[in-house]
């Protein structure tokens, strides 16, 4: 349906601040608006409309205009979840963004079918799609489909919000069965693509010989 920002009877013009009464109020990454003195944190100002996206813009408001700090709306990791059945969930990157970017990217992908605590709960719809900096375990995003995929995001916003690589994902302990395997297995491809490239580059380097 839509929302729309409540810039109405702020009295904005008298403090210097611009707006616009269907996009809201325009800021930079630092969450000043025209007036640098005055700050704006919320679905009136940020692109993505999320409340916990607007909690990470008052903790930065808070911190920019009170404590001297620098921080950046950009720098915050973006978690998103539609609660259908099964769930879409998002972090980071998608394919044709990093496309768009000429990042080289690489999807690993297991479907909900091949995860064994999915299975006993008649789970089975969906996949986690791992997408990694191609030629590093740098994780770039991750598309999860699933009955409990807004959960299964947070790990992975985790690891990227921390900077974990997949080898890192790949080989923490999960206590068995949990549909969250579907992650570590995902990971444990990318591990298993990494030794094959080592293996192959041994072999072609024998073979030429
Ligand atoms: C129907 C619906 C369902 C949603 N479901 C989800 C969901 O499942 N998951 C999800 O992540 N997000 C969801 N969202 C989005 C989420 O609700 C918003 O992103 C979040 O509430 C934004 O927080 P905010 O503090 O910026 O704005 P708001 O929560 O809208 O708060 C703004 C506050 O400012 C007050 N205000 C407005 N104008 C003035 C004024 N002139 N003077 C003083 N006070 C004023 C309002 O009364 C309100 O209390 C949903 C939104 C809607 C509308």
């Amino acid at each position: 349906m839509g929302t729309a920002p409540n810039v109405h009877g702020l009295e904005l013009e008298a403090a210097g601040v611009e707006y616009d009464r269907e996009l809201g109020i325009p800021v930079d990454d630092f969450l000043r608006t025209s007036n640098p003195r005055i700050f704006a944190a919320g679905d009136v100002c940020t692109e993505n409309k999320f409340p916990h996206i607007e909690s990470a813009a008052g903790r930065i408001v808070v911190a920019n205009a009170l404590f001297l700090g620098r921080q950046r709306l950009s720098a915050e990791t973006v978690p998103w979840c539609t609660f259908t059945d099964p769930e879409i969930a998002h972090v980071g990157m998608y394919v044709t963004e990093a496309r768009r970017k000429g990042i080289p990217v690489k999807t690993f992908t297991v479907l909900m079918h091949e995860v064994d605590r999915a299975i006993a709960d008649g789970e089975e719809e969906g996949f986690v799609k791992l997408h990694v900096r191609e030629g590093t375990g740098k994780l770039l995003g991750a598309t999860v489909v699933a009955s409990h995929a807004g959960d299964l995001i947070n790990e992975i916003s985790l690891a990227m919000s921390a900077g974990l690589d997949l080898h890192t994902l790949a080989t923490a302990n999960q206590p068995y069965p949990t549909q969250s395997q579907a992650i570590k297995m995902a990971a444990g491809a990318w591990v298993g693509s990494q030794r094959k490239s080592v293996w192959s580059r041994i072999l072609t380097k024998w073979l030429s010989r």
